[in-house]
């Protein structure tokens, strides 16, 4: 018996940071991780399963998903320190990536300020290997849990992935699991210091990111010793738009919802981003947001 809540023909621009996009055919929010293993055992094998944390680096196509969506927020997302060890932050992975970088400043620990800036879940930024000024999720990770289709729970560390820039991929190829927790290792530090390091990255941030439209952050990973958005900007493409997708004003790599945008204006946009790019520079920009589900 399902104790979470299940709905079907769920609206995903609900859950996604760019609030456009699809539905999705089954959606599951567990009450908790025993709810969520019940859930995953009594799904067809054939089911395609996505979970989804805060839907900030992710687009469902307007045709919608025809699988099963998990949203790991809020129930798996308690924060704690390690019973045994207080330089681990052990943290669910529908947690906020940005409460655990403030929780672990409360508890004096350094290192995890950079996650203040990370608006997703730690499930996404164990799925993405997210980043920014100098640090990835997984230089931190001691060890992580997951769960198998079957709902089986597993215990990995970096060793079992392949891991890279915003990349992610479980080894051997086709393992099957889904994040549920992870164990991050940080410094010992000071509270203060910390909050501060956290308050001045934020102000950074808000000083050079579209934070006032929905987005969904960087649309393309950097290029090897370049930036995506310089060479976005360099061919001419900043307020360009598509519907109602707009190439940001404030920063050229990431697309701004102006109000009443498709998924599809929003992957029309992504594809004249990276056709123009390459076209007029040679470069061809990876994309980075993940886009699912089928066209309209
Ligand atoms: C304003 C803004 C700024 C951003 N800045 C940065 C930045 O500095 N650095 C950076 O790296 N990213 C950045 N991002 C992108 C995004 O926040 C990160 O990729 C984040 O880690 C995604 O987390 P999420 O919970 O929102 O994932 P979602 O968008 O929900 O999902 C992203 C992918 O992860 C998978 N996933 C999510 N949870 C799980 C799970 N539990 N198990 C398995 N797979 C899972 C999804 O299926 C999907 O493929 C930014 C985004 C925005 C909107």
């Amino acid at each position: 018996m399902l104790r979470g809540e299940l709905r079907h023909d769920e609206p995903m621009s609900r859950h996604v940071s760019w609030r456009a996009g699809g539905t999705a055919k089954t959606f599951f929010k567990p009450a908790d991780l025993a709810d969520l293993q019940v859930f995953l055992a009594g799904l067809p094998p054939d089911e395609a399963i996505l979970l989804v944390g805060l839907g900030s680096n992710l687009l469902v196509r307007d045709g919608g998903f025809k699988g099963a969506v998990v949203l790991t927020t809020p129930h798996l997302g308690g924060i704690a320190i390690d019973a045994k060890d207080e330089t681990i932050v052990v943290a669910g992975a529908g947690a906020a990536s940005p409460h655990v970088a403030k929780f672990a400043a409360r508890n004096s620990l350094a290192g995890a300020e950079w996650l203040a800036g990370v608006p997703g879940t730690v499930g996404g930024a164990l799925a993405m290997n997210a980043g920014c000024y100098g640090t990835e999720t997984w230089d931190q990770v001691v060890d992580c849990d997951t769960v198998d289709r079957q709902g089986q729970r597993h215990t990995r560390t970096a060793a079992d992935f392949d891991i890279g820039y915003r990349h992610v991929q479980a080894k051997p190829t086709g393992r099957d699991e889904f994040f549920v927790s992870a164990r991050f290792r940080f410094a010992r530090g000071d509270a203060e210091v910390a909050q501060a390091r956290i308050k001045q990255l934020l102000a950074k941030r808000m000083a050079s990111q579209p934070l006032d439209k929905p987005n969904a952050g960087s649309t393309f990973r950097n290029p090897p010793g370049d930036h995506a958005a310089r060479l976005i900007e360099s061919c001419g493409l900043k307020g360009f738009s598509i519907g109602g997708a707009q190439v940001s004003l404030k920063h050229a790599n990431f697309i701004a919802n102006l109000g009443d945008a498709t998924a599809s204006d929003i992957e029309a946009m992504i594809h004249h981003m990276r056709d123009t790019v390459r076209e007029k520079t040679g470069v061809e920009l990876v994309q980075e947001v993940r886009i699912v589900g089928d066209a309209a």
